[in-house]
Order: C-alpha cells, then structure tokens, then sequence
C-alpha cells in the first residue's frame, strides 16, 4: 500500500468517526484531497486507492497537473478552493468542476460570462471571510446577503453552498457553527469548512466538505 493510501484510509475512518459521533452519515462528508505543492505522482496513489475528490489553491499549477489526469480518470473532480482572479477565470471554468472562492461581485460576473462561453457551469461556493480579516479573501457576513442574492438573480450563478477558512488564531469550532448558520439560513445546502488540523470539529458542526492536505500528503516545502 502506497503511503498515501495509508493516510487517506485514516482521514477516512477518522471523518467516518466523527460524523456518527455527531449523528450524521458519513456519505454526506466530502474529503476534498488539497494537494498543491505535491507532484502529479502523489495524486495518482489516492487515484489508485479510489480517490476522486481533488482540491488545489493556483489555477496554473492545477493547470499543469490534472489536466492528463482527468483524461485518465474520468470521474475525478477538481475543486479550486484559492482566490481566483478575473483574468484566470476563462482556465478555471475550462479546468474546475466546483469553485470553492466566489468572493466578489466582479468575479461574479465575470464567471457567469464565462460559464455562459464555455457551455459549463462549475458548482460554486461563496467565501466568506467569517473572522473579518482585512488581509483575507471572502465576503463580510454582512455583505452576505446581498451577495447571494446578486450571484443568484442577477449573475445566476449555480450557488451550491458557503466555504470559511478561520483566523489561524481563534477557535474554529465559532466560525464552523457560524458558516453552518448562514448556509441555512440561505437554504444552501453545502459548507465547505475544516483543515488538516480540525476537519473533525468541521463534520461535527455540520461540514459536508472538508479540505484535507497535509494529513494526507505531508508537509509541503
Ligand atoms: C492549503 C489549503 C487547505 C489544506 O490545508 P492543510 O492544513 O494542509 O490541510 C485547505 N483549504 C485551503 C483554502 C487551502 O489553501
């Protein structure tokens, strides 16, 4: 057994623990893989282990990597979960199948032109910058419902659900609870939340995505 079909058996089990620790299904818990900074080589070993749930955080790396990849397998699906700038968004809308950073309503548009061009229509989460960090990417909880609301009726943009990345210093069970409340409350029905460190915090307050890179890869240099 490789060693990345090691690690993906025990984030796997420890995802499954903690959703039946809260009641839940473990089916409803998405392990998306992050594996920017590691070579295509280390993807193909969750490939062959049966994974097909990627995330990266560059659309160029992405680029040069799962291209070749997707012909292979067919079924994979590749989420962009980093900040995408309006002139990328014509590669993101060619190359993603879910985009996790819908962060502004210029990149709104500019997705929903694009989407309408390439004939495909990603999946999309709205980041939400839950700790309020000025140096962070994300909408304003406050500014969250009118941004839904523009995605939605004046770009019609496919809003599936919210993704967070908590400050590095706080509690991130608070922002995981609050992410969750906001999705609901807007009826969306997928939460992108949880790191290497604390997926199991994020599935038990209700993560039905959790982004996993480290844990299972390693250390990135
Ligand atoms: C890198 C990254 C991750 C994965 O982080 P790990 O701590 O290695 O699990 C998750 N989400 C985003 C947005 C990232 O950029």
């Amino acid at each position: 057994m490789s060693e990345g079909a090691r690690h993906l058996g025990e984030v796997k089990g420890r995802i499954e623990q903690a959703a039946r620790a809260a009641r839940r299904d473990p089916s409803d818990v998405t392990l998306v893989a992050v594996s920017k900074m590691h070579p295509a080589d280390r993807v193909r070993e969750l490939l062959v282990a049966g994974h097909r749930v990627f995330g990266e955080n560059r659309v160029q790396e992405a680029q040069e990597k799962f291209p070749a990849l997707k012909v292979e397998y067919r079924d994979l699906q590749l989420h962009l979960i980093g900040p995408l700038q309006t002139n990328k968004a014509r590669e993101a809308v060619t190359l993603f199948d879910v985009i996790q950073s819908v962060d502004r309503e210029k990149l709104a548009a500019t997705l929903a032109k694009e989407m309408a061009r390439a004939d495909r229509r990603p999946d999309c989460f709205i980041q939400v910058n839950t700790g309020e960090e000025p140096q962070k990417a994300g909408i304003l909880p406050n500014d969250l419902d009118s941004f839904v609301a523009a995605c939605r009726d004046t770009h019609k943009l496919p809003v599936v659900g919210l993704m967070c990345i908590p400050p590095v210093d706080e509690e991130p069970a608070l922002h995981f609870a609050l992410l969750a409340k906001m999705a609901a409350r807007h009826g969306l029905a997928k939460v992108s939340m949880g790191m290497s460190a604390d997926y199991e915090t994020a599935v038990r307050l209700g993560a039905t995505h959790v982004r996993v890179g480290s844990a299972l890869f390693g250390q990135r240099h």
